[in-house]
């Protein structure tokens, strides 16, 4: 945590930082970023996941790197690093480490006079570039350049390199580039005020309700949105459907994500806290509730629960996604497929599980009709497995189902 004393104590022209929980390890700052060893000038920022780093080990270990108890930013760290001691500049340790990483990353590097962004060849996390008082700044989100004022120039393409120094801004391709952005950061990750394929992603996911309404209404008195992230969703679905949205349930702004907490009690528990019905709204009426996804099950069940106990007449539960039936490798934090519900569970299964009257998930056509870019230039692995970077030993555990969605 940095407070306004830290900041002022920082000094110098270039800066990077990573706003990122720990997907894994023990300890909350596990794999806090940037990645930096007292000994160099070199600081790393990734965004993303490295599904299989076998290549980037051998090649470490090849030249008598350590590379124990090291993430995957960490060995993309040491690779980079390890060009940089052989004399090479910035830019060109990381274009001759590129090839070694086998996985998605939006990185920023920097050194005392250089800062470098790169994004892997598939783009499966965004990365942009904007312009402020003269300066040159990247973020992954465009919201983030907006909140400093400034001026967004371009995305950053996938497989390029961008350099920022002394000579001021240049671009190299490492790689063709073949875009598949992950078609999550639509349905749930990124920010509503972001703008992503050049589409608003607060458009997309209205859109995405409206297309869910076309494709399923049931006869209902209120939508209820789960918030945030279903907001625009709902609203969608309400301006389609006519039915009025109600913000029965409140979100709680003082406790954050519960997604990644370890225990699926202590997940459970977190939800309540997270999110608190107004039961006036809901009694002796048919709800609608929309979310955005489920992954675990665990949201929907304990609204469904909540819903209910509330006194609703009948409850919809309808998701402004398809069932997510894969796991993510490439840095959304989604668990192993056998805890994948829509993956275990047959729609009646879930539904009498969940609780609901009905459980609705958008069509896999409509989903991709609603977001409105060609499909090719997203990753769709969570719905329908095509994995677009190997994910290495991870097929093992994969069950491909042959349904269409
Ligand atoms: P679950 O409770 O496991 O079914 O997760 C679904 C809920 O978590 C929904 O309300 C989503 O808005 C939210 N969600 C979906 N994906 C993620 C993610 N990768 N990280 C955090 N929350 C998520």
């Amino acid at each position: 945590m940095y407070n306004d004393s830290d900041l002022k104590k920082l000094k110098g022209h270039i800066s990077i930082g990573h706003n990122r929980y720990s997907t894994f390890g023990k300890d909350p700052d596990d794999h806090a970023q940037p990645v930096h060893y007292q000994e160099s000038d070199l600081a790393l920022a990734h965004n993303g996941n490295l599904p299989t780093v076998s290549k980037l080990v051998s090649f470490l270990h090849n030249r008598g790197i350590s590379t124990a108890g090291l993430n995957d930013s960490e060995l993309m760290y040491k690779a980079i690093e390890h060009w940089r001691v052989k004399g090479q500049t910035l830019s060109n340790s990381i274009k001759s480490s590129f090839e070694l990483f086998t996985g998605a990353f939006s990185l920023l590097v920097m050194s005392k006079n250089e800062l470098v962004a790169v994004r892997d060849s598939f783009g499966i996390r965004p990365l942009c570039l904007g312009r402020l008082n003269g300066s040159y700044v990247f973020s992954s989100e465009t919201c983030a350049l907006n909140a400093i004022g400034a001026t967004y120039l371009r995305d950053v393409e996938s497989g390029e390199m961008v350099i920022v120094n002394k000579d001021g801004l240049s671009s190299l391709k490492l790689s063709a580039g073949n875009t598949k952005l992950d078609v999550f950061e639509f349905i749930y990750f990124a920010r509503p005020d972001s703008v992503l394929l050049g589409k608003s992603v607060y458009e997309v996911r209205k859109k995405l309700g409206e297309q869910l309404a076309k494709e399923f209404a049931p006869n209902a008195d209120i939508i209820i949105p789960v918030p945030d992230s279903a907001i625009p969703a709902a609203l969608g679905y309400s301006q389609q459907s006519k039915i009025p949205i109600e913000h029965a349930l409140v979100k709680n702004r003082y406790i954050h994500r519960t997604f990644i907490k370890p225990s699926v009690k202590q997940r459970t528990s977190d939800v309540r806290m997270k999110l608190n019905l107004i039961e006036s709204v809901v009694k002796n009426k048919s709800i609608i509730l929309i979310d955005d996804s489920i992954v675990r099950g665990t949201t929907a069940k304990r609204l469904v629960e909540l819903v209910r106990s509330a006194g609703a007449k009948e409850l919809h539960l309808l998701i402004s996604s398809p069932p997510v039936l894969y796991p993510d490798y490439y840095g959304i934090d989604t668990p192993k497929q056998i805890e994948l519900i829509s993956a275990t569970r047959t729609l009646k299964n879930l539904t009498e599980y969940i609780g609901a009257d009905t459980v609705y998930y958008l069509s896999f056509d409509g989903m991709v009709r609603a977001i409105g870019v060609n499909p090719k230039l997203l990753c769709m692995s969570c719905f329908d497995g095509n994995y677009p970077i190997d994910i290495g030993n991870n097929k093992k555990d994969i069950h491909k189902f042959d349904k269409k969605i």
